[in-house]
C-alpha cells in the first residue's frame, strides 16, 4: 500500500461528528452580529509579511517566532499566513477607503496560523471570530463589543461570572505609556538580578510585555512594578470610567486587571479578555481592545478602531467541557429503499419533500431491511419512508413512525407528495 499522508502537525480536520457544534456556534454568531448591525468583511488568508511586522510590532511573540512566512516562488514576494485578523481588516478598509461614508462595524470568521507548540486548545491552524468597529472614538462602542460577547455567551448557555469572566484594563495613550515605560525600565533595571532571559531581552524593546510573564519566579517582581493606571491622564481615565459605567449599568461584573496588556503593540485605552477557569493554561477565549493609531500606522487616514478576536476551538472545548450542546438536529425522515432498482421512483419523491423544506436522508447503497431500519433509527428521524415492492406497485410509500410507539404505519401516494409533505415535519 502507498504511504498514508497525514495533516500538517497542529492543523486539524473538523470531522462530521464535531460539525454540529461548529455550525451551532457559527449560526449563533451570525444571528448576534445581525442584531448589533455588524456586517461581513472577509479578507485573504495570505497577506504581505510587512503588514504584520508593521501592524503587530516587531517585538511580539507572534512576529518574533510564530508566523508562517514564506517567499512566493513565482515572484519572490514575502508573504505570511495571517496569524490574526485585525491587521488584514485595517489593510482592507484603508485599501477601499471604506470609512469615507462614516464608521463601519464588521466581522469575519476563519482560520489563523501560528507556529506554536501544539497542545489542547493551542494549534497551528485555529479559527477566530474577529469583530472590528472602525471610526468610533467613544467608549460606547467598547462597551457594545463587550456586551455583544456577553449576548453570545447567553445564546450558547455560558454563564458570565462563572463559566467566563471579564477582565478589563486601560493602556492609556502612547505618551502616558512612554512615561510609565521609563519608570518601569528604571524599576526593572534596579531589580535586574530577578529577571529571566526573556525579560532581559525585552527590557528595552518591550518592557510592558514583561508584566504579562507566565514565569512564577517573576510574579512578586511584576506585582510590585509601577502601574500604568497611575500614569493615565484625565481623558484616558474618563474613557475607562465611562466604559465601566456602562458595564455596571448593564449588570455585567468584571475585574480590573492592571496586568492585562495583550500580545500586540497596537492597543491603546481599553483592553479586555474573557477568561475561563475550565481550560487550564489556555484560559483566554476572547481578547480585544482599542487601537486608535493602527489605521494611520498602516497608511490610512487617521481613524479610531476597536475590536476583538475569539478563539473558536477554545470556545468549543469549553462548551464541550460544560456539556453545552446545540439543539438536536435530526432529519425529518429517512428513506429505506430495499431494492435500488426503485430509485427512479424514489428520488423524485425525495426531491419533492426536500423542496418543501424537509430534511430527508437517503440510505446510500441499499443493504438489508434490518440494517437500513437500524440506521434510520440511529439518524433520529421521526419517520421512515419505506419504499417496499408492494407499496411501489400501488404507487405508494409507507410512512413508519420511528419515535412514537403508539402511532401506526400508513401509506401515501407518491404522486401527491406535495400535499402530505407537511405531516412529516418535525414538531
Ligand atoms: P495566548 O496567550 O493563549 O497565546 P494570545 O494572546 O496569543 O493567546 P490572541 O492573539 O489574543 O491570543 O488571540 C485571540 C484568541 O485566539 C485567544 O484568546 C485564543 O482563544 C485564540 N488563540 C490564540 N492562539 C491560539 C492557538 N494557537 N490555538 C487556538 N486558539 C488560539
Ligand atoms: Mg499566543
Amino acid at each position: 500500500m502507498a504511504e498514508k499522508l497525514t495533516a500538517v502537525k497542529g492543523m486539524n480536520d473538523i470531522l462530521p461528528a464535531d460539525s454540529a457544534r461548529w455550525e451551532w456556534f457559527e449560526d449563533t454568531v451570525r444571528r448576534v452580529m445581525a442584531r448589533y448591525g455588524y456586517r461581513g468583511l472577509r479578507t485573504p488568508i495570505v497577506e504581505p509579511t510587512a503588514l504584520f511586522v508593521r501592524g503587530l510590532g516587531e517585538v511580539t511573540d507572534i512576529v518574533e517566532k510564530e508566523m508562517y512566512s514564506f517567499e512566493d516562488s513565482m515572484n519572490g514576494d514575502r508573504l505570511t499566513l495571517r496569524p490574526e485578523a485585525t491587521a488584514g481588516m485595517v489593510r482592507a478598509i484603508n485599501e477601499h477607503n471604506a470609512l469615507y461614508n462614516g464608521p463601519l462595524r464588521v466581522w469575519q470568521m476563519g482560520p489563523m496560523f501560528r507556529h506554536e507548540r501544539p497542545q489542547k486548545g493551542r494549534y497551528r491552524q485555529f479559527h477566530q471570530l474577529d469583530v472590528e468597529a472602525f471610526g468610533h472614538a467613544g467608549p460606547d462602542v467598547d462597551a457594545e463589543l463587550i456586551l455583544m460577547v456577553r449576548a453570545l455567551w447567553r445564546e450558547l448557555g455560558l454563564k458570565e461570572g462563572s463559566d467566563v469572566t471579564l477582565e478589563i484594563n486601560s493602556l492609556g495613550q502612547p505618551e502616558e505609556r512612554k512615561a510609565h515605560r521609563a519608570a518601569l525600565i528604571a524599576y526593572l533595571e534596579a531589580n535586574a538580578g530577578q529577571l529571566d532571559e526573556e525579560a532581559k531581552r525585552r527590557l528595552h524593546s518591550n518592557p510592558l510585555r514583561i508584566l504579562d510573564t507566565k514565569n512564577p519566579a517573576m510574579q512578586a517582581l511584576v506585582d510590585a512594578a509601577p502601574r500604568l493606571m497611575d500614569f493615565l491622564g484625565e481623558a484616558s481615565l474618563a474613557h475607562f470610567n465611562a466604559l465601566r459605567a456602562v458595564l455596571d449599568a448593564a449588570g455585567l461584573a468584571y475585574r480590573v486587571n492592571p496586568r492585562l496588556v495583550r500580545g500586540m503593540d497596537y492597543y491603546n485605552l481599553t483592553v479586555f479578555e474573557w477568561v475561563t477557569p475550565h481550560l487550564g493554561s489556555q484560559a483566554t477565549v476572547c481578547g480585544g481592545g482599542r487601537y486608535d493609531q493602527l489605521i494611520e500606522q498602516l497608511g490610512g487616514k487617521p481613524a479610531p478602531g476597536v475590536g476583538f478576536g475569539l478563539g473558536i476551538e477554545r470556545l468549543l472545548l469549553l462548551l464541550e467541557a460544560l456539556e453545552l450542546q446545540p439543539p438536536p438536529a435530526a432529519p425529518d425522515a429517512y428513506a429505506v429503499v430495499p431494492d435500488l432498482a426503485a430509485l427512479p421512483q424514489v428520488m423524485p419523491l425525495l426531491e419533492t419533500l426536500r423542496a418543501q423544506g424537509l430534511a430527508v436522508v437517503l440510505n446510500g447503497g441499499g443493504g438489508s431491511m434490518k440494517s437500513q431500519f437500524k440506521k434510520a433509527d440511529a439518524s433520529g428521524a421521526r419517520w421512515a419512508l419505506v419504499f417496499g415492492a408492494d407499496e411501489l406497485a400501488r404507487g405508494e410509500v409507507a410512512l413508519k413512525p420511528l419515535r412514537d410507539a403508539a402511532a401506526a404505519q400508513s401509506s401515501r401516494s407518491l404522486a401527491e407528495a406535495a400535499a402530505w409533505a407537511g405531516e412529516l415535519r418535525n414538531a
